[in-house]
């Protein structure tokens, strides 16, 4: 399949089948915001739970942290935010189209209208949506939306810290909405102005910091393997010297071939000790932790896994979109791996019957509380199979008329399309074999 060919279909997908719609597309759709619709909300609710798990439940030195989205301004100036979180912007004088400085074409000429020579000079365009708190607009009540959750984490450093009676090397892992006033947004879901971001920010005695760093990059990239992208798709690309952050002391991109080249899936940071030490000074608070044992006081370094649920729900789709002709007929299939599928099981009855609807209704609630499933008996059966082939569900049980004799069903294998036949009191164990 061609490429750019590949991203359209996987939007016509999304449209289609109830996953991402644009958002307020009643009034002509808002300026690259989508929505997630059924399908959409089960997925990225898994891509995220996915995260959790292996950032949070199955490790004994990362805790969980939900915090606020409006945060004190000064924390703003505190991470430099405030004076660098910035673009460069120029206008088309002929046009007046507006670009980022470092996103234009070698040939010079305006992307929009072709002028050349036609771009002012590069002014800076900081990415904080700013708001007021309060009824009065004023200086004194500017509040920012967050640009990222990282610092809802440091700025929660001692109370985790001290509550948790963890010790560096220990992490905070946060899941949560982030906004920036991006100029150029696009592609999908994979640049939009508010979106979700996984961050773990992993606390590190200094001289342990480029271990866990490393360690950290491949830890992420593993991730993305074990949930289904091939390791072709995906590369570790540490950035130059000239493109690390005013914080970091080392970045490494995971990297995935999106349809439109290679680009960034997720960053890992080496943030030294920039953070604590920039919330000391600001606040006032001593954020340094004392290592009893050794006797020693230090700013613990923190290295950040920082990466977007949207745009990773983007890469498990591209990665998982595939096209074969199954007897002449085209088929459409999405190899979701079962735990980021949005449905795990669709119960189908062979046919919309009096007979069979008291059984699927019976072997659907059943499996509702152990799996997240579907009932569908519209269509014909090789209809229904091919529309669960298309949002990735794995399994289909199906529920025919010798079911009433013999109290088995149907398990359709969405990959292979094979066909095993259950007895309905297995059923349970036989799904959960096979979906883990
Ligand atoms: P980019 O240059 O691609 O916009 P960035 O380098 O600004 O990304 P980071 O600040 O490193 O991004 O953010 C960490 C992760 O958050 C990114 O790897 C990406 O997955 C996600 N992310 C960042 N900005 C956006 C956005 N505007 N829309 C969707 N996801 C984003």
């Amino acid at each position: 399949m061609a490429k750019p060919d590949l991203m359209e279909r996987v939007v016509n997908l999304c449209k289609r089948r109830g996953l991402v719609f644009p958002s307020s597309e009643i009034y002509g759709g808002f300026r690259s915001t989508w929505d997630y619709g059924p399908f959409g909300v089960l997925m990225k609710r898994n891509v995220k739970e996915a995260w959790w798990r292996s950032m949070v439940q199955l490790r004994d030195d990362v805790v969980g942290l939900d915090s606020a989205i409006l945060m004190h301004p000064r924390v703003w100036e505190a991470s430099g935010h405030v004076q660098a979180f910035t673009d460069p912007l120029v206008d088309c004088r002929n046009c007046k189209e507006r670009f980022r400085a470092d996103q234009l074409p070698e040939s010079g000429a305006c992307p929009n209208c072709g002028a050349k020579g036609s771009f002012t000079e590069a002014r800076q365009f900081n990415l904080m949506f700013k708001t007021f708190v309060g009824p009065v607009e004023d200086d004194a009540s500017v509040a920012y939306l967050r640009p990222e959750t990282a610092q809802g984490i440091f700025v929660n450093f001692l109370n985790v810290q001290t509550t948790s009676r963890k010790k560096p090397p220990f992490g905070i892992a946060q899941i949560g909405k982030a906004f920036r006033n991006e100029i150029t947004p696009g592609n999908f879901i994979f640049r939009t102005r508010e979106f979700e971001m996984m961050e773990l920010e992993f606390f590190v005695p200094p001289e342990d910091a480029p271990t866990w760093f490393e360690y950290w990059c491949q830890e992420r990239l593993r991730w993305f393997v074990d949930l289904g992208i091939p390791e072709d798709k995906l590369r570790l690309r540490p950035h130059d010297p000239d493109e690390l952050s005013h914080y970091s002391a080392g970045t490494a991109d995971v990297e995935f071939a999106y349809p439109w080249g290679w680009g960034e899936l997720e960053g890992i940071a080496n943030r030294g000790d920039f953070d604590l030490t920039q919330h000391a000074k600001f606040s006032g608070q001593d954020l340094s932790y004392f290592d009893q044992e050794a006797d020693r006081r230090y700013v613990p370094h923190v290295i950040e896994p920082s990466a977007g649920a949207d745009r990773a729900m983007l890469a498990f789709l591209l990665a998982a979109y595939d096209e074969e002709e199954v007897r002449g007929e085209k088929r459409t299939v999405l190899r979701l791996d079962p735990r980021l599928a949005p449905l795990t099981v669709a119960v189908l009855p062979l046919s919309r019957n009096e007979r069979l609807n008291p059984v699927a209704a019976e072997v659907a609630d059943m499996l509702r509380p152990r799996f997240m499933i579907d009932v569908d008996d519209a269509g014909s059966i090789g209809r229904r199979y091919r529309r669960q082939d298309e949002v990735g569900t794995p399994l289909c049980v199906t529920v025919d008329f010798d079911t009433l004799d013999d109290r088995a069903a149907t398990v359709r294998d969405r990959d292979s399309m094979a066909q095993d036949r259950v007895p309905i009191e297995k059923l349970v164990t036989h799904l959960e074999e096979r979906l883990s």
